[in-house]
């Protein structure tokens, strides 16, 4: 059977897309490599604005139900323990709170509503960097279960596959390096954290930051960034990469003194930030097409508005008649551009500041002190600039 689209990788880029373009009457296939629920390296913390995709996607509930914990308020604690209140009204205009909940129960909900909405979903199938466009249509080949190979076919290819997009490629960039050694991510969960009830804190430390917040569970996310010069100091020592990373910090230390590790560490790295190179006739979306900075907490609020979209781009093109994929692509980067563009070059700046040890400490001091500038840095990583070109 020849689809309408096919959606690479089941996250909240793919899923979101998946379930909108299904709602609409398009034949939808959503390909995933691995197999549902899913742990995944994230700090879990959903911004308020998700919400609001969550309503339209009807899962907000579900999500609840899930186990959502509410999270109401934000301490950033510098290098030296110093901290910052940030009320969550300063990084979303409107909303009083975000929500926190394992990647493993949130990826979960939008797959099994994608499944609902009529989406043809195939679990534990790798799609290959291998595509040929031939007669309006596009033909794709994954193996399932990295064995059997199978073959695809659709008038339109979504990547939606996260930080190492199969159809897009690295821009090679300088500041995904911290003092010339390469960043990486790495969480794991905790208990005995007591009173983070609707607090999630972000601390930063010598080579990085990372951020505590409660999932469902009683047990807390820590999920932070560091060297890899730090990781090889630590040898695989993980109370040494702590000691090394979060416990420089001495409020992070105080925290952290009664926590137990609970279950196994994710990592993954080297994180590269910012826009990736997309191929030309498919249309990419999430963190295949630009991965945004983590402690701004907008990943996934990019990953499922650009969801939206690619679905509100697709289905008005199908609508009338258009179904031609370089014209399709080139509109959906135009509107990506001019609607996250701000967001990523805001990011890029405030990256550099707070990762450059000269300006750092300088920058807590000013942001301590000035509450607009405050509030203003932090809408600046997610709000963005109206454009005439966003009316679609
Ligand atoms: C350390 C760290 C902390 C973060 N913390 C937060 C946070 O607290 N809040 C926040 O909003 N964002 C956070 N993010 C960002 C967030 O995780 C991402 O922006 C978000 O997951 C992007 O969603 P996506 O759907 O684009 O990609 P993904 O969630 O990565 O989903 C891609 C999917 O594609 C599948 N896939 C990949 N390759 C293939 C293939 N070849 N064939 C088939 N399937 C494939 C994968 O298995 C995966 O399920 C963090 C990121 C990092 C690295």
């Amino acid at each position: 059977m020849n689809y309408d689209a096919i959606i690479i990788g089941a996250g909240p880029a793919g899923s979101t897309a998946a379930i909108q373009l299904a709602q609409a009457g398009q034949r939808v296939m959503l390909l995933e490599k691995s197999r549902f629920p899913r742990e995944k390296l994230c700090g879990e913390f959903i911004t308020p604005e998700c919400l609001n995709v969550f309503d339209r996607l009807g899962v907000r509930q579900r999500m609840f139900d899930a186990g959502a914990k509410i999270i109401r308020r934000f301490k950033l604690f510098a290098p030296d323990g110093r901290s910052l209140n940030l009320p969550i009204e300063w990084i979303a205009d409107g909303h009083s709170q975000g929500i926190s909940l394992t990647r493993a129960a949130m990826d979960f909900v939008l797959l099994e509503r994608a499944r609902e909405a009529g989406v043809d979903i195939r679990e534990g199938l790798q799609v290959s960097p291998r595509l040929r466009q031939q007669d309006g249509l596009s033909f794709i080949e994954g193996k399932a279960d990295g064995a059997t190979v199978e073959r695809f076919a659709a008038s339109l290819v979504i990547d939606a596959s996260g930080r190492n997009g199969v159809f897009s490629s690295q821009i090679p960039q300088a500041a995904s390096r911290f003092e010339g050694s390469r960043v990486f991510g790495c969480k794991v969960y905790l208990r005995g954290i007591e009173d983070l009830r609707d607090l999630g804190e972000l601390y930063f430390f010598r080579d990085g930051y990372g951020g505590l917040s409660e999932v469902e569970g009683d047990r807390v996310n820590l999920c932070f960034l560091t060297t890899e010069a730090t990781l090889r100091e630590a040898k695989g020592d993980r109370q040494r990469l702590l000691d090394l990373t979060l416990r420089t910090n001495p409020a992070a230390k105080r925290r952290l003194q009664d926590a137990v590790i609970d279950g196994d560490w994710l990592g993954a790295g080297p994180i590269i930030y910012g826009r990736r190179r997309t191929m030309p006739g498919v249309l990419t979306i999430g963190d295949a097409a630009a991965f945004i900075d983590p402690f701004t907490g907008s990943g996934m609020l990019l990953a499922l508005s650009s969801g939206e979209l690619a679905a509100n781009v697709v289905n008005r093109a199908f609508v009338s008649g258009e179904r031609n994929v370089e014209t399709l692509t080139r509109r959906f980067d135009q509107l990506h551009r001019a609607k996250f563009g701000w967001r990523l070059r805001i990011c890029a700046l405030l990256r550099g500041l707070t990762f450059h040890p000269a300006t750092r400490s300088a920058l807590v001091t000013i942001l301590s002190r000035s509450q607009t500038l405050m509030k203003l840095a932090a809408r600046g990583t997610r709000q963005r600039v109206l454009s005439a070109t966003e009316s679609s």
